[in-house]
């Protein structure tokens, strides 16, 4: 008999109730009994969702954060949050967020650095360590939630946070060495399982997703004393988990540890399958098969599956088990809520709760035969056909343009040199050139606007002239604020990737279909179903009027096809570069539009293209390729005179450098207020020629920045770059300040440019 399970489950409940909570929680007015009463009730909605399976996972929900609680659960709290006492709760939220609870006389702390969890748009709250931390087991809220799904179930199946990997995602803040902790972390763990094991528990998922990355010998050897001295406990058993790619060069390491329990993620790791079900013919371990892609939101194949699980499950009989290829964490709940999809889209697509119920089908044709659930097997196979050859997702015309893109496309028509001579005589630009990043602040009555047009109580004229109103208001704004490179304000859009997704063709947008993107903030990713293609322009409008408003060059304003690429649902019937293709072919198009209507400055944002970077280097420089290529497409079709900038939130360019350079855009503006510059430290050794604006104004803060401050940061900044390729700029775009904050911030930054002029 193959066993079910799942890794883990999305933690934000029906209806968004866990944020709803939190956020109410924060602000005071709910109590914390109330805040756990709601989380109770989250975790009961996964349990029953999970009722269909051999396993119900628990211990992967969180209030926030599962990293976070796992710091919380081996006691390793930093100082200055522990030093304003309180619960373990206030202690927990404020190592998250920087406050226990929001304005009640608690005063900060520095928050917990977040990074992304892994290659998802999941962050996790970095673990903090010194040469001296210790560790001490802190597992009463964990224990609280087995005795609860005890109650309903006995198939309780604990998920904890391995201790290497733990070590390995934390970061050491005093440079000593995170792997000198695992003499002192190793006990807690022990301590841990046995008194997991003493509730009656039979397996314990210990994830160590670090397993899919390059890993040096020291930490391979962790591994293995790690799970030795695992394996010396009578119970539980231990499944151990790896998930988001291939083993790589730790595969004979991971199937080798002594544990009574392997899972693999079979959906990128794919490859791998056969090679090492057969390591397992001769064991007595148990393999689980993590077949159904947990990132993905698309139906999977269950025909073509069972042709692959059976005969390995006629090979490993009860030792097989299948899953999810990771925690369902990184796709929305359900399609239950889902009342206004297109029937025919909804019918191709299955979220978290339709994933477990792919697996009961897929464990009962394996158990009983494929008769015994033929209906189910069939329905599957119509809904894969339909959407195989359903012509909507096919469009003759994108397909040929695509095979149309040669190697000119990404080319500009001469090299930068030449262009910026151009460009400074069309555009004649002051030295130390002054604009922002897109976007000024969504006020409320924008925010109302779009949700009355949306809901039709207010009609497009009326919307738009709003909408009109809001960039008239802009340009006059930054014309008073006097800088040199306008932009129209971005009110139009409640997001820059929905936005675009909505004016195109190939997206489909959910109603419900909300994954944590980190604590209590959640997003929706579209959904890209098809071939893409752009039926009319879609900024045109708004950057005509407002260059129509002001003598100043006016900056047009795109998302890049990578950033729309890896921030949806990405279609899985063909390779993601393809799409990435399309999608910039519709962007170049736009581009083109704008220069023809006379914008001669293109800004194209791509704060994800580093995101995208596959976990293991080895296939770092494919993806970068078809990445970059894709970014070209779409920016260097212009002529010489219109001047593209690009926009990336970051700028830890160390090992991409190279690839940064091939965009060859002739500006690029980046996140470094917060680095103090220090992270341009990149080119002193590569000698990059484009203009750079190093951000001067850290808008992730409130504070207004002095002119010495950014004067101080930008002469940083010359030490590295030439002053003739400087811009004078904000780290990203404005939307989430007020008005009251930017005009001052922005008006200091003029000035500094002016000063910066004189000198
Ligand atoms: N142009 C966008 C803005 O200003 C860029 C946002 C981003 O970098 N994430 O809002
Ligand atoms: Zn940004």
């Amino acid at each position: 008999m193959v066993r079910t399970h799942s890794l883990g489950f999305s933690r934000i409940g029906n209806k968004r109730k866990l944020k709803f909570a939190l956020e109410k929680y924060w602000k005071g007015t709910i109590t914390e009994q109330q805040l756990q009463n709601t989380a109770t009730d989250v975790r009961a909605e996964n349990r029953k969702r999970h009722a269909i399976l051999d396993f119900t996972p628990v211990g992967y929900f969180s209030l926030y954060d599962h990293v976070l609680d796992t710091s919380i659960l081996v006691g390793n709290i930093p100082k200055r949050v522990k030093e304003r006492g309180g619960s373990t709760l206030d202690q927990y939220f404020r190592f998250a967020r920087g406050r226990s609870v929001d304005d009640r006389g608690d005063h900060g702390v520095a928050a917990g650095e977040m990074t992304k969890w892994f290659d998802t748009n999941y962050h996790y709250i970095v673990p903090e360590f010194n040469g001296d931390t210790e560790f001490s087991l802190q597992d009463e809220y964990y224990l609280l939630q087995i005795k609860e799904a005890l109650r309903d179930t006995q198939n309780v199946k604990p998920v904890v946070l391995g201790p290497v990997s733990y070590l390995y995602l934390g970061k050491s803040k005093d440079g000593s060495d995170s792997l000198s902790l695992l003499e002192k972390i190793l006990p807690i763990y022990v301590e841990f399982l046995e008194k997991i094991s003493a509730k009656g528990i039979e397996w314990v998922q210990i994830d160590e997703p670090i397993l899919v990355m390059e890993l040096s010998q020291k930490w391979q050897s962790a591994f293995e004393k790690v799970y030795d001295a695992f394996s010396k406990l009578a119970a539980p058993k231990l499944l151990l988990t790896s998930y988001f790619g291939r083993l790589h060069h730790n595969k004979n390491l991971a199937v080798n540890l002594p544990v009574s329990g392997l899972h693999l993620d079979a959906v990128r790791g794919f490859q791998d399958i056969q090679n090492i079900t057969s390591s397992f013919y001769h064991s007595d371990k148990i393999l689980s098969l993590g077949v159904l892609d947990g990132r993905n939101v698309w139906k999977s194949d269950l025909n073509t599956l069972l042709d692959t699980l059976e005969p390995i499950h006629a090979s490993l009989q009860d030792r097989l088990w299948i899953a999810p290829s990771c925690s369902l964490l990184h796709v929305p709940i359900s399609l239950s809520f889902e009342t206004n999809m297109d029937p025919v889209i909804l019918s191709w697509l299955a979220f978290g709760e339709e994933k477990l119920q792919e697996l009961k089908i897929l464990a009962q044709a394996l158990n009983s035969g494929r008769e015994s659930v033929i209906d189910a097997l069939q329905d599957n196979k119509r809904a894969i056909e339909s959407r195989l050859t359903a012509d909507r997702i096919h469009s003759i015309t994108v397909k040929k343009a695509v095979s149309k893109i040669t190697a000119d496309f990404g080319k500009r028509k001469s090299a930068f040199n030449k262009r910026k001579q151009i460009q400074r005589r069309t555009l004649s630009l002051p030295l130390y050139p002054t604009t922002t990043i897109g976007s000024f602040p969504q006020t409320n009555d924008i925010r109302q606007a779009r949700r009355a047009h949306k809901l039709q109580t207010i009609d497009d004229n009326a919307y738009r002239e709003i909408i009109k109103n809001n960039i008239q208001d802009a340009i006059k704004r930054q014309t008073d604020i006097g800088l040199d490179v306008l932009v129209h304000g971005e009110a139009e859009r409640n997001d820059m990737v929905e936005y675009f997704g909505e004016k195109l063709e190939g997206f489909v947008f959910s109603q419900s279909g909300w994954v944590q993107s980190y604590g209590s903030r959640y997003v929706k990713p579209p959904i890209i179903f098809g071939d893409i293609s752009r039926p009319r322009p879609m900024t045109i409008e708004w950057s005509t009027y407002a260059k129509s408003l002001t003598k100043k060059p006016l900056k047009g304003m795109l998302t890049g096809p990578i950033t729309i690429l890896n921030w949806s649902f990405v279609r899985d019937d063909q390779p993601r570069h393809v799409t990435a293709n399309q999608i910039a072919l519709a962007i170049r198009d736009e581009v083109l539009d704008l220069e023809r209507a006379g914008i001669s400055i293109i800004q194209i944002d791509e704060p994800a293209l580093r995101e995208g970077l596959p976990l293991h280097k080895s296939e770092w420089q494919q993806y970068l390729d078809w990445a970059v290529n894709a970014f070209c497409i779409s920016a260097n079709g212009v002529q010489d005179n219109t001047q593209i900038h690009t926009h990336m939130c970051y700028s830890e360019f160390n090992d991409i450098i190279e690839t940064i350079a091939k965009m060859d855009a002739d500006v690029i503006t980046i996140e470094t207020s917060r680095s103090h510059m220090e992270l341009l430290q990149v080119f002193k050794n590569f000698k990059y020629l484009n203009d750079i604006g190093p951000g001067v104004y850290d808008i992730h803060s409130p504070n207004i920045p002095s002119v010495e401050h950014m004067v101080g940061l930008i002469e940083k900044a010359e030490k590295h770059i030439s002053a003739k390729q400087l811009w004078i700029n904000p780290d990203c775009g404005l939307k989430t300040r007020q008005w009251i904050e930017v005009t001052p911030a922005l008006k200091a930054m003029v000035k500094t440019a002016k000063i910066l002029r004189q000198k």
